[in-house]
């Protein structure tokens, strides 16, 4: 790892605070690639969609160098990913959303406020906490969830790209509802991950590759909402245990992964802070080589926290800075109050530079959060939904459904949980939502 050009890089990046998302190309979003193998070493052109301010800063990185000879300018890749929390299907969001006609769901104007956030996004990921096992096996909220499969149509079509299926909720149909659910999840286009339909399905690898960055997708969760897994078949769904984890971890590296993201079911429910048990395993995840850590299942937004490791404690003997949000709220779900319908959409952008010796470099330089509000209107007792982006809205206030008196109110939350969510890295300064 080279400081010098980290620090320079840094000290460049710094300027684009102000812009969400900076750079970040989307062509790739229309041929997304899911590798489950090793792909080849990168060799493809810059990214046509660099900032020019980013750039000079490349070249900049490069006259720092001591040797005049040939000013050769290190290759940079950006690509950013995005994350929601928890998409919940409680009772009252269905009947709302039922045609009598075509006898289907449509669930796509929830997240209409959304989608041109996503569509910054190189990749973009939530968490289903659902199962989305077919009509016949009944659709019901809580405490045992099973969704339409229109669910997972409308945040495919919102621009969600993978889906952690590991959650408390997996077996809530027991294991043909996993099986269910990850065939309904592709058939809509989405990625599901941290469910397998077999042993073999479970050792592969989900790298999926952005402007030349690869990213590695894992996810655990806690438990299953005390409905055994059967145990001639624990490939099932990937429950949070650290050594397993690390061997997960371990085996992305030689993939060939840039980037680890682990997204992790763990925390307790309402709690706006995380426990000890969060930021134990957190820290352990990092110096074992996790870059990005998400979390979901309190139902409310947790705060983000940078966490550094010096080279004598992480496992591959080097400085490691990993990036955690704790919870990610939920994002959208029929619940209410104590922060339940407050979400986060949260940003993280990586940067993939070549270094002198020919070798390649990716860290996150910076983070951007969209904190989001669920707005639920109740008419002849039917109660329709909408995520609200809050810095969006409130810097357009074009949302008809919304009053003076809803923004004023917006405001308020919006500036609550931005403190919130600095809490445990003041230094850290996201960017909101252009
Ligand atoms: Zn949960």
């Amino acid at each position: 790892m080279n400081g010098l050009v980290k620090r320079l890089i840094h000290s460049f990046t710094i300027g684009l605070l102000a812009i969400w998302l900076a750079g970040c190309s989307n062509d790739s979003q229309t041929a997304p690639s899911t590798s489950h193998a090793p792909t080849p070493s990168e060799s493809t052109a810059p990214s046509s969609a660099l900032p020019s301010n980013l750039s000079s800063a490349s070249a900049t990185v490069d006259t720092g160098t001591t040797t005049p000879k040939e000013p050769q300018e290190p290759e940079t890749r950006e690509a950013t990913l995005i994350a929601i929390g928890d998409i919940m299907a409680h009772s009252p969001q269905l009947p709302g959303y039922y045609d009598q006609v075509t006898k289907r769901y449509d669930f796509s104007s929830w997240f209409s406020e959304v989608a041109p956030i996503f569509s910054q996004g190189d990749w973009v990921i939530g968490n289903l906490e659902t199962p989305i096992a077919g009509k016949d096996l009944k659709f019901t909220g809580f405490p045992r969830f099973n969704a339409p499969k229109e669910l997972a149509e409308a945040v495919k079509g919102a621009g969600v790209q993978l889906v952690s299926t590991a959650n408390n909720h997996a077996m809530d149909r027991g294991y043909p509802g996993i099986l269910r659910t990850l065939d309904n999840v592709k058939k809509a286009g989405l990625i599901p991950v941290g469910t397998s339909s077999s042993a073999v399905n479970r050792q592969r690898l989900i790298i999926e590759e952005r402007n030349g960055i690869r990213m590695g997708f894992l996810a655990y969760s806690y438990g299953t909402n005390g409905i055994p897994v059967p145990p001639e078949k624990s490939y099932a769904i990937n429950l949070i245990d650290v050594d397993v984890i690390r061997d997960d971890i371990a085996r992305m590296k030689q993939a060939g992964a840039d980037v680890v993201t682990v997204s992790l079911h763990f925390g307790i429910e309402y709690q706006r802070l995380p426990n000890a048990d969060q930021t134990t395993l957190a820290r352990e995840l990092v110096k074992s080589g996790a870059d990005i850590i998400l979390g979901s299942h309190p139902h409310v937004v947790q705060p983000y926290a940078e966490i550094d490791v010096p080279a004598t404690e992480s496992d591959d003997g080097t400085d490691r800075k990993g990036i955690v949000i704790y919870s990610l709220g939920n994002f959208i779900s029929n619940q209410t109050g104590d922060w339940k319908d407050v979400g986060l959409i949260f940003g993280i952008h990586l940067v993939k530079t070549r270094l002198d010796d020919g070798t390649y470099e990716t860290h996150w330089d910076k983070i951007a959060a969209e904190p989001t509000w669920v707005q639920i209107l109740v008419k002849n007792k039917i109660k329709t939904y909408k995520v609200i982006p809050l810095n969006r809205a409130l810097a357009k206030k074009d949302i008809p459904s919304l009053t003076a008196k809803d923004y004023a109110n917006l405001r308020i939350k919006l500036s609550q949980i931005n403190k919130h969510l600095a809490k445990l890295s003041p230094h850290l300064k996201p960017t909101p939502a252009k």
